[in-house]
């Protein structure tokens, strides 16, 4: 891999639902470190776009690159191990657990995956091995689960001081009991616990006030500073103009401009496509 591979290379990108073709061609780059935003109208593909990229759905046609190694389709396993994280419009927090235990979720799915026995819970008969197998690990814990279970916890703390004013005197909280901003701010934590190469942010400040807004804004500045990849899909235009290197407008699942935030600004299409109906 040369240093100047895309982290993200999408080529060719389509889904339709029934007779809708909500991606319809879609085409993207980003480079290491590259803020891109990706705006459009209600309905112009964004959030298929996102799910596409992350596995959540798949595709009927196209392809995704990470790192130039081609992604399974429809895959969000492969996805999380090629190192993409999300978060989801509407927010999703386990209600039940508390914000460390939703932080850390992630990881402990990464631990399981590095457990092969598990794999066994499907045979009925040898279903009570993985049991057995876990309960000797907790009594007898090899060096190196000892060691992804020290860095799981490390991750969750770093996480947990990011937002430290907001999460950190809730931390032992159950999440349901959360205002929804820091039920926001949890699932954010949660996906950077994963220290994905490839950030996907569907909407972080939707539903959020002004002052709310402002400090998801401060805390994407914060995560660009550190050199993180994004791609953000927002409605809100004061946060895209001040982040994003560069904007890509979706409409009716086709880019119809792209470049950076003022030039994007000034366009006949974006403007058309925004104030034409
Ligand atoms: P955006 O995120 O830009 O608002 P979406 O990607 O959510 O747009 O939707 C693009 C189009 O695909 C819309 O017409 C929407 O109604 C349609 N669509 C999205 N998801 C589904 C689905 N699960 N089933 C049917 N139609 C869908």
């Amino acid at each position: 891999e040369s240093p100047h591979e895309p982290v993200l290379t999408v080529t060719g990108l389509r889904k339709a639902f029934g007779g809708v073709q909500a991606v319809d061609g879609v085409e993207l780059s980003v480079a290491p470190g590259e803020f891109v935003s990706i705006i459009g109208p209600n309905g112009s593909g964004k959030t298929t776009t996102v799910n596409l990229v992350s596995g959540v759905l798949r595709p009927d046609a196209g392809e995704i690159r990470v790192g130039g190694v081609r992604l399974r389709p429809g895959s969000q396993e492969a996805a999380a191990a090629a190192g993409i994280a999300r978060t989801f419009q509407n927010g999703r927090v386990f209600g039940n657990l508390t914000v460390r235990e939703n932080i850390s979720v992630g990881l402990h799915t990464a631990l399981r995956a590095a457990q092969p026995w598990r794999g066994l819970a499907g045979f009925p008969v040898l279903r009570w091995l993985p049991l057995l197998a876990e309960l000797a690990l907790a009594l007898i814990p090899t060096p190196a689960v000892r060691a992804e279970r020290l860095h799981a916890e490390a991750e969750v703390d770093t996480q947990l001081s990011r937002f430290a004013e907001r999460l950190g005197p809730r931390a032992d909280q159950l999440a349901h009991t959360l205002s929804y901003a820091n039920r926001r701010r949890t699932e954010i934590a949660r996906a950077l616990a994963l220290q994905p190469i490839l950030l996907l942010l569907d909407e972080p400040a939707a539903g959020m006030n002004q002052s709310e807004t402002a400090e998801v804004g401060a805390q994407l500045a914060e995560l660009k500073a550190a050199g993180h990849t994004i791609v953000l899909v927002e409605h809100k235009l004061e946060l895209v103009n001040a982040l994003s290197d560069r904007v890509i407008v979706l409409d009716e699942g086709r880019i119809i401009a792209e470049g950076a935030p003022a030039q994007v600004r000034a366009d006949p299409r974006v403007i058309e496509a925004y104030l034409g109906r």
